[in-house]
């Protein structure tokens, strides 16, 4: 297998998807959101101002942050990069990036959820910083059982900073400037699939297996 990439406005379930991928498949979720979010002193309160923004991040550090990771070990039989790139430049600094590594591109999914859906997803968000579960207490579904606690390790849950309305415009203006026109940059490589995600996460999952798969 090798590397995975999914493409989605925010909250249209990349993570989710990335996070049963990894799962199932036993190769590392690289999540340059929580790279970032990772990062601590000076440089961690740069980065927290710019997210709580709904601006990108230098593309400088994201690509040493990424470097770095997908350099380890535990990538070298693939990985699912979860949010990168996150515009052309990006993508043609991850192109050259292959190239110097000898790799050949994977697959680039776009999962395509309307403005509406995402923003009631991004609205109700909540996740345990512990296991990393994500939960929406807007939507009776993916509800945590018991009020503010994860179901699978019973950690408390949180709420991103970022996990806002107001941020949110910003986030889906960002998108649609600087993410959106991947699609059309690595469709004109072959590369590209797309995936509806009104759908069930079961079913995303299985349309995604359905491409990684093929023969
Ligand atoms: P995410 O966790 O993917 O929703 O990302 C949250 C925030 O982290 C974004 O709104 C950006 O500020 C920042 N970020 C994540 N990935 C990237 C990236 N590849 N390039 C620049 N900024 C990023």
């Amino acid at each position: 297998m090798r590397d995975i990439i999914l493409i989605a406005p925010p909250a249209a379930g990349k993570g989710t998807q990335a996070k049963l991928l990894s799962s199932k498949y036993q190769i590392p979720h690289i999540s340059t959101g929580d790279l970032l979010r990772a990062a601590s002193g000076e440089l961690g309160d740069i980065v927290k101002h710019t997210m709580e923004s709904g601006a990108l991040v230098s593309d400088d550090l994201v690509l040493k942050l990424l470097e770095e990771r997908i350099t380890k070990e535990d990538c070298q039989n693939g990985y699912i990069l979860d949010g990168f790139p996150r515009n052309v430049s990006q993508a043609e600094s991850y192109m050259k990036l292959l190239e110097k590594l000898n790799k050949p591109l994977g697959d680039v999914i776009y999962l395509d959820a309307s403005k509406e859906v995402t923003q009631k997803r991004i609205v109700g968000r909540l996740s345990c910083p512990t296991c990393g579960a994500v939960y929406n207490d807007q939507i009776d579904e993916s509800k945590p059982k018991k009020f503010g606690t994860c179901d699978k390790c019973n950690g408390p849950l949180s709420k991103r900073s970022d996990d806002n309305l107001e941020t949110f415009e910003k986030r889906y203006q960002t998108f649609m400037n600087e993410t959106y026109p991947l699609v059309n940059y690595f469709k004109s490589k072959g590369k590209l699939f797309t995936i509806g995600s009104g759908i069930s996460k079961e079913r995303t999952l299985s349309e995604i297996e359905k491409i990684i798969n093929r023969g």
